[in-house]
């Protein structure tokens, strides 16, 4: 079976294939990054399914890493794979001068569950770029320049994205940014008032992912509205990572029943099938913004058909499988599992944090993950660093995710924290 595979990507045998492609990696692709993943024993994936992955050597791995949150519904979810196969027969791409029936579907329906009167939405084909277009929304409705982000956040790394992220090491190599942008601290109110006083946007993560994994106390997110009323500035909900079920609501501003002016998405939206963003914004607004030009913001491959297709799909198996919901409960499972590890290793856990299936565990120190990690991948088990926390293993596996796999995962990290446990000495 493993042999076959192998085959099917032109190689003679599954090692080929994995020298291979770390050559590939080494001269063509990222070359510190191809010696990182070596060093962390990385292998090659080379089928998905469900919650299930499986590398050049036929070992099957649960997923906890979840393409960081890509992978809501798990891989290759039948529904979906089945709408963008029958679009593919169809035609994949349209030619852009005629009306798209997908789209516009796939916009209804996105307005039709989003919080409020969120209703005009524009697509894009990442998370980076609903950024964007949510930033030059702010900027044309407002006529102000300034965007306001949050310490520790991560929005994604083109220019305007990069600005609001809050992150030194992605930003230093790049200034000067977007002139007139800033950062406050995360999770409280207290320096908002005055820093979005003449702002166009505050660019808000209704969880911090990447960050660490920081559930703000129940509330913040009306204190937010309220402020973004007082001073004019834009409310941006970024729920690429927090919404579409993961935090255990359909989307994370929901937990405070906040409607921001604009939601970005991107990861689960078309189900981990086709790449996709989006930015949703309250009519009025969009308007102000976009209303007399309809070519002010675009993009070739933006709301293409494939992707809408997959939208539609995955939008659906959200809702009729109710997976808010399980994330809420096998969420809370995770969460009690990790702080029991938290309890019984507290020299090398600190913290076991999150919301739904969103969950982070914080180390007392950054190299103890060098060997956790490590250790789970051993047990068949993925999980991964957050990207702008190395201290904090994040869990975010896909949402369909069963009870018995939630305690797979917790095995394995507690033998990974006892592995580190037990190295304590050395390090
Ligand atoms: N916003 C959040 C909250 C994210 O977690 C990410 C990616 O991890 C992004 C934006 C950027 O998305 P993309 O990598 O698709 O550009």
């Amino acid at each position: 079976m493993i042999e076959e595979r192998a085959e099917l990507y032109g190689a003679p045998t599954p090692q080929a294939l994995a020298d291979e492609t770390y050559e590939n990696y080494k001269e063509f692709v990222n070359p510190p990054l191809a010696r990182v993943m070596k060093l962390a024993g990385s292998p090659v994936e080379v089928r998905a399914q469900g919650c299930t992955i499986w590398d050049h050597t036929g070992k099957a791995y649960l997923d906890f890493a979840g393409g960081y949150g890509v992978f809501t519904l798990g891989y290759a979810h039948p529904r979906v794979v089945a709408a963008v196969s029958a679009q593919l027969e169809r035609f994949a791409l349209s030619g852009k001068t005629m009306f798209n029936v997908l789209l516009g579907r796939a916009a209804r329906r996105l307005a039709e569950l989003a919080p409020g009167d969120l209703q005009i939405s524009f697509w894009c084909n990442s998370g980076t770029e609903a950024i964007e277009g949510a930033i030059k929304l702010a900027r044309a409705a407002t006529g102000r320049a300034k965007v306001v982000g949050t310490h520790g956040a991560f929005h994604g790394k083109t220019f305007g994205a990069l600005s609001v992220s809050g992150r030194e090491n992605f930003q230093a190599p790049f200034r000067p940014l977007l002139a007139d942008s800033s950062c406050v601290p995360y999770g409280t109110t207290d320096a908002l008032d005055d820093a979005l006083r003449d702002a166009a946007a505050f660019v808000v993560e209704p969880v911090q992912g990447e960050g660490g994994v920081h559930v703000p106390a129940d509330g913040y997110l009306r204190d937010v509205r309220a402020i973004c009323d007082r001073t004019g500035a834009l409310f941006i909900a970024d729920e690429i990572q927090t919404g579409l079920g993961r935090c255990g609501y359909r989307f994370a501003c929901n937990r405070d029943d906040a409607v921001p002016d604009v939601m970005t998405l991107a990861k689960g939206l078309s189900g981990g099938v086709v790449p996709v963003g989006a930015f949703i914004a309250r009519p009025g607004v969009w308007k102000r913004a976009f209303g007399r030009d309809p070519l002010l913001h675009t993009s070739t491959f933006g709301g293409n058909e494939l992707a809408c297709a997959a939208a539609l799909a995955a939008l659906d198996v959200l809702e009729d499988e109710g997976l808010a919901q399980r994330a809420r409960a096998r969420g809370e499972q995770l969460l009690r599992g990790a702080r029991a590890v938290a309890a019984e290793y507290p020299a090398v856990v600190r913290d076991a944090r999150g919301l739904g299936l969103l969950v982070g565990v914080e180390l007392t120190n950054e190299g103890y993950g060098g060997s956790i990690i490590p250790e789970m991948l051993k047990r068949g088990v993925t999980a991964a660093w957050a990207l702008g926390a190395q201290r904090v293993i994040r869990l975010e596996p896909p949402l369909i995710v069963t009870e018995s796999e939630v305690e797979r995962a917790l095995e394995a990290l507690r033998a990974g924290v006892a592995a580190a446990h037990a190295k304590l000495g050395d390090l």
